[in-house]
């Protein structure tokens, strides 16, 4: 069966051809299938009333609108939901939805595991699976808006405002797959989250920067975390291949870019590592002249991680010498500590399987997605 959460409107059209779909209304009946899926959530086709009944048969026949399965939801005693979910045995990645009071946030997952390794990050820690499919990507946001209610996506006071590509993984390393699923999210008639409502997040991949902006468009968040590239090419090993300044180069070159579509810059504050002022201030210098959001994320710790949080006082004085250049600044509230939901927490249990291993997995597996 397959499954069709997470195709191109050109796929499903080419689906129901195949299926039988009288070629005249292949092209209207996507279209209906998509509102029905992505605007309503529906997750049957025998709700889909206002279609024949000869043709929700023939749906239910051929195809499948499930969603990656959840194996467990956790929620923090400060709203933080988090869902591990399963794309298949042994790929398993978390997505974390953070509600604000005007707004709620989102964060999906790319990759199982990573492999950038990043010192301070826990999901570095997990070596990479797989890449995730456009079906388990945007089934995150699927699975979020089931949990929460929140259908129609086009409805007023939606839970679900804001994505960030802030979960496990790096996307731009995950390209094809993630612009494919963030189409859908930005799509009026599909999941109807503007793109400046959708921000991804990279650790730096240079030669993807542009093409991000000019075939996704969706804002863009670069972690930074260092003002020097001895010191980030070790909190962020990738700046060995791409350094800073072929970095913010990228940045100045992002389509788009303008002071009301800023590029944000995230900055793990690690406790006497780079936290001082004059690191603070050596940061508005190299982003000068780039129209950004400086966003200071508190270090969340992890079993076994090498670093701490900076004192709190610090990180005040911190944010008071980047704010006095101009910056907002806020520094993001750590959300989730309690469930390990928060930023560089997530990690799952899945390994990379050897290829043997996989291919009995996978003929045994009765999960197919596309
Ligand atoms: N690979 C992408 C997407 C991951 S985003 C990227 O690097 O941007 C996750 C964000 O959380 C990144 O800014 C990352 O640097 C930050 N982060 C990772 N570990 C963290 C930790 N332990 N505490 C706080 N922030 C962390």
């Amino acid at each position: 069966m397959l499954n069709i959460v997470g195709l191109p409107m050109t796929e499903v059209e080419a689906a129901l051809e195949r299926a039988g779909v009288e070629g005249k209304s292949v092209r209207m009946r996507a279209r209906q299938l998509w509102n029905w899926i992505y605007v309503h959530g529906a997750q049957d086709f025998g709700a889909m009333t206002n279609l024949a009944k000869d043709f929700r048969a023939l749906m239910a026949e051929n195809f499948s609108l499930a969603r990656p399965r959840i194996v467990t939801e956790q929620i923090s005693s400060d709203g933080t939901r988090k869902w591990l979910l399963s794309g298949g045995p042994g790929v398993e990645f978390e997505t974390v939805f953070i509600p604000e009071e005007d707004r709620g946030t989102l964060c999906v997952s790319s990759q199982v595991g990573c492999t950038l390794n990043c010192r301070f990050c826990h999901t570095g820690t997990q070596k990479l699976v797989r890449n995730l499919t456009p079906h388990e990507i945007v089934g995150q946001v699927m699975v979020a808006r089931d949990a929460l209610g929140d259908w129609p996506s086009t409805k007023e006071n939606r839970r679900v405002t804001n994505v960030v590509m802030m979960g496990m993984g790096e996307p731009l390393y995950n390209f094809d797959n993630v612009k494919a699923a963030l189409t859908i999210v930005a799509n009026g008639d599909g999941l109807a989250l503007s793109k400046r409502r959708i921000t991804l997040s990279t650790a730096g991949v240079v030669p993807m920067i542009e093409r991000a902006g000019q075939e996704i468009g969706s804002s863009l968040a670069i972690s930074l975390h260092a003002t020097n590239d001895a010191l980030r090419d070790q909190l962020v090993p990738l700046n060995r291949k791409y350094p800073i300044a072929e970095l913010l180069q990228a940045c100045r070159n992002y389509p788009g870019l303008s002071n009301a579509r800023r590029i944000t810059f995230e900055y793990v504050m690690l406790k006497g590592i780079n936290d001082s002022l004059a690191e603070a201030r050596a940061l508005v210098k190299l982003l000068a002249g780039i129209p950004a959001k400086i966003n200071l994320i508190p270090f969340n710790p992890w079993p076994g991680a090498p670093y701490e949080c900076s004192d709190w006082e610090q990180i005040e004085k911190f944010a008071e010498v980047v704010n006095r250049a101009g910056y907002a600044s806020p520094v993001r509230t750590p959300r989730g500590r309690d469930i390990m939901a928060a930023c560089g927490q997530l990690k799952s249990a899945s390994v990379k399987e050897r290829a043997s291993a996989r291919r009995i997995l996978s003929e045994t597996s009765d999960v197919i997605s596309p």
